[in-house]
């Protein structure tokens, strides 16, 4: 059997869904074949002689997306969809919300496996794609922050005088929102976060930030902002006027603001109106990771870095992508984990268990149909 791992082609993306660490595993029974795309893993700093080293054949964009089992990042181009072997096992983000890109990928045959779309169960903590990349983006959106600010984030004594600590807000403490703390506090910035499930208090202030609370009116308030799965889902408007109310009156305080809110399947909540914006404090930064799924911020642009009154809110979209080394190593661990469920390193014997929950909930498409959605 062939595992092919192409070159990802879509813009700005730097990430590769295996590394020589994990193609080393992947051959150590050395009853299967790796082709690795020739370049596949430059923009992660990983030449082909380092994947060679590790047991791959470095091979072309057909041979890699010809394999019987094919791992990559993000969905396939239309210019790679061709290339797909009917039969084969597709292993990516492949984006299960979008319904043409999904039909399209029916269409080639291939058994597609939507990594987004993993049960979040213990079991599958280790293939979570979603968890390793969010964890990068709300780091890197912090050192984004830092560097579009004009000041310190952490208090200084110095001769000439003190500079005050930098006051940032973080709205939606999933994931992103929970590393994005933990790195600006780190930094030595004053933090205050909040988030529509009203698990997260203690998280944030087991990380040393402050949360605002956005009341719940009744019960009723109360159990949809619970969520479903570990993931929220949309609030009533009377809540989001409330928590606009509430949040306007911390931005005009705040130097940074980072909004990371998102509802699976659904565009972003938009938390921040044009008004709010024009509240905050000129210099102050914005930074809206939901900014791909339509943004939190109204005025974000996606890779853009939009001025309002001062006030800089940017918009760069893929942040996993700009720290693209430990972004693959984190990413290709998690693909090999759920790859194990199908492959034995050890024996090299493969087989997909079909009635595994996991299988079962990534399974998108097979056999030219998409997969009715559980
Ligand atoms: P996400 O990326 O879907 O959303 C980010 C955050 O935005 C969430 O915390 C969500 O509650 C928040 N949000 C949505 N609408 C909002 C609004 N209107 N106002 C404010 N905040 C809003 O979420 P995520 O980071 O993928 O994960 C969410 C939770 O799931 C986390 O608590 C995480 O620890 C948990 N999780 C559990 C497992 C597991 O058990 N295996 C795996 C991964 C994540």
């Amino acid at each position: 059997m062939i595992i092919g791992i192409p070159r990802e082609t879509r813009a700005g993306e730097t990430r590769v869904a295996a590394t020589p660490e994990t193609v080393k595993k992947m051959a150590a029974s050395g009853k299967h074949q790796l082709v690795v795309e020739a370049g596949a893993g430059a923009m992660s700093s990983i030449p082909d002689a380092e994947f060679h080293a590790a047991g791959a054949r470095i091979g072309n964009a057909d041979e890699a997306l010809g394999g019987d089992v094919v791992l990559k990042v993000r969905a396939p181009t239309p210019e790679e969809l061709p290339k797909l072997k009917r039969g084969a096992m597709l292993v990516g983000l492949l984006n299960p919300f979008d319904a043409a890109g999904l039909q399209s990928c029916a269409a080639t045959g291939v058994s597609g496996y939507a990594l987004e779309s993993l049960p979040r169960i213990t079991r599958a903590q280790s293939m979570d794609v979603l968890s390793s990349q969010a964890n990068i983006a709300g780091y890197k959106a912090v050192m984004i922050a830092a560097n579009t600010y004009g000041r310190f984030m952490p208090m200084l004594m110095t001769a000439a005088g003190t500079v005050k600590a930098a006051r940032v807000l973080i709205l939606g403490v999933g994931v992103a929102g929970l590393q994005a703390i933990a790195t600006a506090k780190r930094l030595g910035a004053v933090i205050e976060a909040s988030d529509v499930r009203p698990s997260v208090k203690d998280q944030v202030e087991s990380l040393g930030g402050k949360w605002v609370d956005v009341p719940y009116a009744n019960d009723e308030e109360r159990k949809i902002a619970e969520g479903v799965g570990g993931y929220a889902r949309p609030m009533p408007p009377e809540w989001m006027a409330r928590q606009a109310g509430i949040i306007h009156e911390r931005c005009k305080a705040v130097d940074v603001l980072i909004t990371t809110a998102l509802i699976p399947g659904r565009p972003a909540p938009r938390l921040i109106k044009a008004d709010t914006v024009a509240a905050m404090k000129p210099g102050a930064v914005i930074v809206d990771l939901a900014v791909e799924q339509g943004g939190n911020v109204e005025g974000s642009e996606l890779d853009k870095i939009v001025v309002k009154n001062g006030v800089k809110i940017v918009g760069f979209g893929n942040l996993p992508a700009r720290v693209a080394t430990d972004a693959s190593a984190l990413y290709a661990r998690n693909v090999l984990n759920f790859l194990a469920l199908s492959l034995n390193a050890k024996t090299g014997d493969f087989a997909v268990p079909r009635d595994d929950e996991i299988i079962k909930a990534t399974l998108v498409c097979e056999n030219g149909a998409v997969m009715p959605r559980p």
